[in-house]
Order: C-alpha cells, then sequence, then structure tokens
C-alpha cells in the first residue's frame, strides 16, 4: 500500500515524502481510511507503531477541506497524558502541517501559562494538551470547544493510571455531542473499556499488535541477577555488547539518580531523568541524548512518556515495574516503526512475583538466563521464583477466557 492510495491531501503527501515516509505502517494503512470514512476509532497499538500519523493524518486532510480563516476556532483535540508526549505529538503534526494554513498549539502544565495564552488567542486548529493544563485555559476562558469536530485520546491507558479521569469529565462536558471520538491505547483493561463505551460510537476496533503483546520485533532478554551486582551488569553490557545508546528504567526517581551514578563512576556518561527535574532541564536532557551525547539515559516511567528516538536499539529495565502494563510501554521505546530492537530486563528474587504477573499479562513464559560473570547468588534465590507455575498457568488461561469474551 501506498500514501497516495490513501487519498490524502497532497500537501500532507508532499511533507510525508520529505520526512522519508515511504508507505504506510500497519496501524496506519488500518486506520487511515476508517478516519477518513468520518468512524469512531478505537485502536489497540504502541508507541513507536506510527500511531500518530495514523490519527492526526486524516483529521489534518478534513481540516484542509474546509475554508481557512483568519483566526480559527479549535475543531481537533488531541489529548495526551504527559508534557514530553505533548510535544513529541505536536512536533509530528508540525511537520506534517508545513506549507499548509493549519495552526496548532501545544497546552501542557509545568510552563508559564501566559505564552500558552497569547498562543491560544491568535487563533487556532488543532491543540495536542495534557488534561490538567487544557481545563485551566477553559475556566479561564481563553479558549473554548465548541467547534471541536475531532477528538483523540492518545495513550488513553496512561491518561488513566495517571487519574486523569475526573479532567477528562469535565473536558468532556465542554465539548459537542456530535463529533468524531478516536481512541488510542497500548493496553486495555476493564475501566478503559467502559470509558470507551460512554465515549465512541460505533468504533471500528482496530489491533495490530495483539492486545497487551509486546512488539514482534523486539527481542525480549531477562538476567538473573543480584540486585547489587545490576549497575555493574549495566556498566558491562554497555562497554562490551557495545551498547551504543540506551534508556534504562527505574522505578523511583531516587533509584534513577543512584543508577545513573554507579554507572557515572564506571565511566559510562549516564544522566537521570525524572520530574524533579525542570521542564527546561528535562528538554535539553532530551536534546544531548538525541544528539548522543548522552549515553544512558536513566528514566522513571512517568518521565520516559513520549520519548521519541529513532535509533534507540536498546532499552534496559532495572528492575520490573510494578504496573505490568508499563513494560509494555517501556519496551515500546525501542524497536520503533520497524526498527529491531533490544530490551533487557535485569531480574532478581524481589521481581518474582512481578515476572510471573508479566508473563500472565503476556500469556507467554519468559525464559530467564545467567549472564556469565553476574551470575546470582542462588542462595539469595530461596524459594524458586515462578514456585507458582501452576497458578500462574491457570490465571492466563483465566485471562485468555475473559480476553476472548471481550471480543465477542
Ligand atoms: P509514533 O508511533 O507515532 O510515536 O511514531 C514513531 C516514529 O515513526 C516517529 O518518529 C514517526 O516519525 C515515524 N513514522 C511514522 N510513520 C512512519 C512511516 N509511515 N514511515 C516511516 N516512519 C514513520
Amino acid at each position: 500500500m501506498t500514501f497516495s492510495s490513501l487519498m490524502l491531501n497532497q500537501q500532507l503527501l508532499d511533507n510525508i515524502n520529505q520526512l522519508g515516509y515511504q508507505s504506510p505502517t500497519p496501524i496506519q494503512a488500518q486506520t487511515i481510511p476508517e478516519i477518513l470514512a468520518h468512524h469512531d476509532v478505537m485502536a489497540g497499538a504502541q508507541t513507536g507503531t506510527g500511531k500518530t500519523a495514523a490519527f492526526s493524518l486524516p483529521i489534518l486532510h478534513h481540516l484542509l477541506e474546509q475554508a481557512p480563516q483568519d483566526k480559527p476556532q479549535p475543531q481537533a483535540l488531541i489529548l495526551v497524558p504527559t508534557r514530553e508526549l505533548a510535544e513529541q505529538v505536536h512536533a509530528n503534526i508540525a511537520s506534517y502541517c508545513v506549507n499548509t494554513p493549519i495552526k496548532t498549539a501545544m497546552v501542557y502544565g509545568g510552563v508559564s501559562i501566559s505564552a500558552q495564552v497569547t498562543r491560544l488567542k491568535t487563533g487556532v486548529d488543532l491543540i495536542v494538551a495534557t488534561p490538567g493544563r487544557l481545563l485551566d485555559h477553559l475556566r479561564h476562558r481563553v479558549i473554548n470547544l465548541k467547534h471541536v469536530q475531532y477528538l483523540v485520546f492518545d495513550e488513553a491507558d496512561r491518561m488513566l493510571d495517571m487519574g486523569f479521569m475526573d479532567e477528562i469529565k469535565a473536558i468532556l462536558k465542554l465539548l459537542p455531542k456530535a463529533r468524531q471520538t478516536l481512541l488510542f491505547s497500548a493496553t486495555f483493561n476493564d475501566t478503559l473499556f467502559n470509558l470507551s463505551k460512554r465515549l465512541l460510537n460505533q468504533p471500528k476496533l482496530i489491533e495490530v499488535d495483539q492486545r497487551n503483546t509486546a512488539a514482534a520485533d523486539i527481542e525480549q532478554l531477562f538476567y538473573a541477577v543480584d540486585t547489587n551486582k545490576k549497575s555493574a551488569l549495566i556498566a558491562h553490557l554497555i562497554k562490551h555488547k557495545p551498547i551504543e545508546q540506551t534508556l534504562i528504567f527505574s522505578r523511583t526517581k531516587q533509584g534513577a539518580d543512584e543508577i545513573a551514578k554507579q554507572l557515572q563512576q564506571a565511566q559510562i556518561n549516564a544522566k537521570a531523568f525524572h520530574s524533579d527535574y525542570s521542564q527546561a532541564v528535562r528538554a535539553s536532557l532530551l536534546d544531548e541524548f538525541k544528539q548522543g551525547k548522552i549515553q544512558a539515559l536513566v528514566a522513571t516511567d512517568v518521565a520516559a512518556r513520549g520519548i521519541d528516538i529513532k535509533a534507540l536499539n536498546y532499552v534496559i529495565n532495572y528492575e520490573l515495574p510494578f504496573v505490568c502494563e508499563d513494560y509494555i510501554h517501556r519496551i515500546g521505546r525501542t524497536g520503533r516503526a520497524g526498527n529491531k530492537g533490544t530490551a533487557i530486563t535485569l531480574f532478581s528474587n524481589d521481581d518474582a512475583r512481578l515476572l510471573e504477573s508479566l508473563e500472565v499479562l503476556l500469556d507467554k513464559r519468559l525464559p530467564q538466563q545467567w549472564y556469565p560473570g553476574f551470575e546470582p547468588d542462588l542462595s539469595l534465590f530461596e524459594e524458586t521464583p515462578r514456585r507458582n507455575k501452576k497458578g500462574a498457568q491457570k490465571q492466563r488461561a483465566r485471562q485468555r477466557a475473559l480476553q476472548a469474551s471481550k471480543r465477542k
């Protein structure tokens, strides 16, 4: 399939051609025609699959069909969970809008509100926003959403995880009922299904990757290693694999600081990346990482959302995340848009239960390996980590039955 067979506006086609996109990714090939045909869409797609273009290109196509106005009112609203994702999505959309009259704005918290107010007051067609700051602007009557025809939830699962339900409800009250709604999520759970029932009107269900499974082109390695040897193993992997650049995940900010410090001591150019840093510092860290000046960025889950680095071949999980779905998000940082990626997860005795839950979620056994020279001290692995193998199998079977009944 080619982009031109999707009958998109010529300027959009020229712009994506300029960006080097040769053909639509699977999610784009499936969603773009449905959105162009004005259907609501519920799509299961991980970051890195090309989902931003999947929802934004057809919306931009529709916007371009309408007569441009000097002071447009927002017609498209894209809700995202974090400022990093807002920046990422907005940057992508801005690159698709080159040489078109479409005006866009970005709205998120943690930065001065006045520049956003100035931009919004000039009139914009499309807004990429995090829910909290958008509500601030609505309460101050800087904008209204009466003309919104297209509403997108990007990374909806993450938005709910972050507790944005109340903000979402408040925003929905201010939107016209007659609109097209698109919901994109890497994972689906009961809360999200319930929300989707209220939000979407006879949606087309599109799934490129099987729900709750990790992208197929990501190699997943699990190394059993004692906690006190984890940083040394990461340093060893970076030097000997060798890993040119990697994103390392830590459950906590303190952990991220500590890991970065230990890697620095091993002469690796590592930096921590989390919400204690100001927006400006985070932006400049990301820039340095993108330019290859930082070799290892050690991030917390929340901070890492929206990081989009094309050439990232490795992610490392210092430990398993507490929320299993975060594992899928974490490893989705690599293997993007068809590139090969490797996700390395370090696993210690404390993580046994989490590994079991992850196996249930992915419906897959996750074999562990020992890395030569970093073998775990077996006296610490007192109980066999997956002592509950039978229990986990039963739980997996139950999960499968539940998913199957939901699809019916
Ligand atoms: P996303 O899943 O939206 O975060 O996109 C991941 C990356 O894939 C972004 O850097 C996009 O610029 C890139 N991308 C999106 N669509 C295509 C395509 N059809 N061909 C090549 N790269 C793409």
